[in-house]
């Protein structure tokens, strides 16, 4: 099972190691040779306005949109999620997304006072120790969306439908394994 990290910008090594210590193959894609070897494909955190300027730079967005009609899963954090919503509420100007999951996202959804922080919460009913950073929330959720994770407040936090898997937060700054081990088992069953 090999699973790329897209890595155009944002906190690739991380996942890299998260895969690798559950013992994936994990390469770092960049183009769409890199592409064509993964059997699903993580988009990190990062700057989702960069990343998407990016995503045309280096003549990416098409093949992105491909890799994800043919039914191999991705998983975006954060930045990543961003990308993947269909409605990105407070976007930058002209910032575009890939509009694979029928939710709605805010972006930097916690203001300046909890602008950055770690927490546990349920993932599919397992307790994990997650971190928020800048983060997004999921405002609108879709017909068929799952959600998977709430804040307290009720507020959602990580979604899937079908071959897409998004949270707000990154597990991979904790080093709890959950989430990746539940991308990878979304892999294996595609592959
Ligand atoms: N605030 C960033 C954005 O809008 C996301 C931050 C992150 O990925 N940690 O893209």
């Amino acid at each position: 099972m090999r699973v790329g990290v897209f890595a155009l910008q944002g906190d690739v090594r991380e996942h890299i190691l998260m895969l690798k210590a559950l013992g994936a193959e994990a390469l770092e894609v960049r183009n769409k040779a890199d592409l064509d070897q993964v059997d699903g494909l993580i988009l990190p955190g990062g700057e989702s306005t960069t990343i998407s300027k990016l995503l045309d730079i280096f003549e990416m967005r098409q093949h992105l949109k491909d890799f994800i009609s043919s039914g191999k899963p991705v998983y975006g954090t954060c930045a990543g999620m961003i990308l993947l919503a269909n409605d990105v509420l407070d976007a930058a100007s002209g910032q575009k997304s890939l509009g694979a999951i029928d939710v709605s996202v805010r972006r930097n959804a916690f203001g300046s006072q909890l602008d950055s922080f770690e927490t546990e919460l349920l993932f599919d009913e397992i307790p994990a120790k997650v971190a928020f950073i800048r983060a997004p929330i999921v405002e609108r959720v879709g017909p068929g969306v799952e959600v998977l994770s709430k804040l307290q407040d009720g507020t959602v936090v990580a979604i899937r439908k079908g071959n897409i898997l998004a949270t707000s937060f990154h597990p991979e700054i904790t080093g709890d394994k959950t989430v990746h081990k539940y991308f990878l088992s979304m892999v294996s069953a595609q592959a």
